[in-house]
């Protein structure tokens, strides 16, 4: 009841820079050397968990700088994989992570972006890309996917504004051991959905089946589990996720 309050009475950014200190605050009180976040090079007794009202994963938010599991693991291998961070390609970046985003802040043709104003510098519909054809060197688009309704039209504007050679990073909430997505459209309450979807926003769980929802003649998919190049202490330490929300689908257009 006093959250549905605060909800209708307080703004979203305004509620978004609360969330923030408020995490922030409690960081104080989690010193220690137990957890250790790449993306702000910071150390801590423990991370926070996160619930979605179905389930609560401990370690899950970095006290310091918000990232969660897939971030820290995305944030690892574009630092170590890619040149992203030391060239200046251009960047469309999708429902962007203030982990991650912070690391783009001095580049010159890097574009957050969010159907939310509230959640990005510019407000994109993922299915209307305004930008020419052919025009980013790369596009992180991490866990925005499953929630779109017209799936297919995604995809194909996400490739239109890729360039020959470009890299899209993709991810979302998985259901590894399931060979085909789920998917229902009888679903249509946020109760429903997070019982069949886990998540209670979403449109699809995306099963074995996503590469083949991906493909298409214009481009390459490799699916790359990066947590495996990391020991059974770094995932535990840097708190890597179980690989429901970590793969990382990597889609170089031809
Ligand atoms: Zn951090």
């Amino acid at each position: 009841m006093i959250k549905k309050v605060y909800r209708r009475l307080v703004p979203e950014k305004l509620r978004l820079k609360v969330h923030i200190e408020l995490r922030k605050l409690k960081s104080i009180f989690l010193a220690g050397n137990t957890y250790y976040c790449p993306c702000c090079e910071k150390s801590f007794s423990r991370f926070l968990p996160k619930g979605n009202g179905l389930e609560t994963r401990p370690n899950a938010v970095c006290p310091g700088c918000g990232s969660l599991e897939r971030s820290r693991l995305l944030y690892l291998y574009l630092k170590n994989e890619t040149r992203i961070f030391q060239d200046q390609p251009a960047i469309l970046h999708f429902a962007p992570e203030d982990a991650l985003k912070k690391f783009f802040k001095d580049h010159l043709n890097y574009i957050d972006a969010d159907i939310n104003p509230n959640l990005a510098t510019h407000r994109v519909d993922i299915t209307e890309i305004p930008f020419p054809d052919a025009y980013f060197d790369f596009i992180i688009c991490s866990h925005v996917l499953g929630h779109i309704p017209d799936e297919q039209k995604a995809v194909s504007e996400l490739y239109r504004v890729l360039r020959s050679g470009g890299t899209l990073f993709l991810l979302s909430l998985m259901e590894p051991q399931a060979a085909k997505t789920k998917e229902d459209e009888t679903l249509k309450t946020p109760e429903q959905k997070l019982a069949a979807y886990g998540e209670k926003d979403l449109m699809r769980l995306y099963g074995n089946d996503l590469a083949e929802r991906l493909q298409s003649p214009d481009v390459q998919i490799e699916i790359i589990d990066y947590r495996t190049r990391f020991s059974a202490e770094e995932r535990q330490r840097f708190s890597l996720g179980d690989g429901k929300r970590e793969l990382i689908y990597k889609i170089t257009r031809v």
